[in-house]
């Protein structure tokens, strides 16, 4: 196992994220999907954590299973709104217990259906970072967010807030994007504030257009206009969309890697074949 803070420190990494899935089928459908990454020797992958602590058994299931069972480092990702001190404690108890060495702390969401007034010991990411360095013994990541938080208005105080997090938090892992400008001026932005530390990019490779415009305008991200131009010529043939998807993605990650990426973490959406293609593309050796 390892620390993240340390892999970065070597070179560049390449990660994959995963969700926990919710029944057996999908269960081993992630099954498949991990042992097809294994190969590559990914520096590590990450499990989502649900809103407000939705998923908080099944995310500890996974990274345990991934622990266990295969050779790859696995990295917990943990929220903090509406959660108390003493269930983050617990959660990292088991963590430290389980040989779990990196988290990455998030701010995270209410579950639309949940009570406003149940009881959140936390309101920032921020919060969490402290709690989870003071508590020890794991490398500590945060989220960045190129285009800007959804919920943020000015662009100062966001970048602000980020830097803050960046001064206590070993690297940053950004939502994903599409132009590679925004990246870069954040980077910039973060530099001109006295913060050097690794901000790794996420890439979403396309396959369906319209569920990445969704999950986009969630996110506060824009799919530009080349993008949706290049991948609606596929027109409905979803190989095809695919396809495109990944030469779309693997230019991308060419032009992080050249503007100085520290690594690439693939939003895999618990599937294989698009980050296999891309890491192949790209000719990248996960093992450094
Ligand atoms: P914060 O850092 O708390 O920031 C949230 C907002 O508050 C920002 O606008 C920020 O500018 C502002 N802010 C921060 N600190 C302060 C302060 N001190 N005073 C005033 N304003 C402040 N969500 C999940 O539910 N589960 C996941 O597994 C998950 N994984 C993610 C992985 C990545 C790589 C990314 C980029 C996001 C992920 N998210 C996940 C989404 C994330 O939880 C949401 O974007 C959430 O709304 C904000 O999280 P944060 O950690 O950026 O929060």
């Amino acid at each position: 196992m390892a620390r993240i803070a340390d892999l970065l420190a070597a070179g560049r990494t390449a990660s994959f994220e995963f969700f926990p899935p919710k029944n057996e089928a999908g269960w081993l459908s992630l099954g498949r999907t991990i042992a097809e990454l294994e190969p590559l020797a990914p520096d590590y992958v990450s499990v989502t954590y649900g809103a407000g602590g939705s998923t908080r058994t099944r995310t500890a299931d996974l990274v345990s299973w991934v622990r266990r069972q295969t050779s790859i480092t696995p990295m917990a990702h943990l929220t903090c709104q509406g959660h108390t001190r003493a269930d983050i404690r617990d959660i990292l108890i088991n963590y430290r217990a389980e040989g779990v060495e990196n988290i990455l702390a998030l701010g995270g969401d209410l579950p639309v259906a949940a009570d406003d007034h149940a009881p959140s010991d936390y309101r920032y990411s921020i919060e969490l970072v402290h709690d989870v360095i003071e508590f020890g013994g794991f490398s500590v990541g945060v989220a960045a967010h190129p285009e800007l938080h959804p919920r943020s208005t000015d662009r100062h105080a966001d970048r602000g807030h980020l830097a803050e997090k960046l001064r206590v938090a070993d690297f940053a892992i950004t939502q994903f994007f599409f132009d590679v400008r925004h990246y870069v001026e954040m980077v910039d932005e973060l530099t001109s504030l006295g913060v050097h530390k690794p901000i790794v990019p996420g890439i979403m490779p396309i396959s369906n257009l319209g569920q990445v415009t969704r999950m986009a305008h969630m996110s506060g991200a824009e799919v530009p206009a080349w993008v949706i131009e290049r991948v609606a010529k596929s027109g409905d043939d979803l190989d095809d969309a695919e396809r495109i998807g990944v030469d779309v993605a693997t230019e991308i990650c060419a032009a992080l890697l050249d503007a100085g990426a520290p690594g690439l973490h693939f939003y895999t959406l618990n599937r294989s074949w698009a980050a296999r293609q891309i890491v192949a593309n790209l000719g990248l050796r996960p093992t450094t």
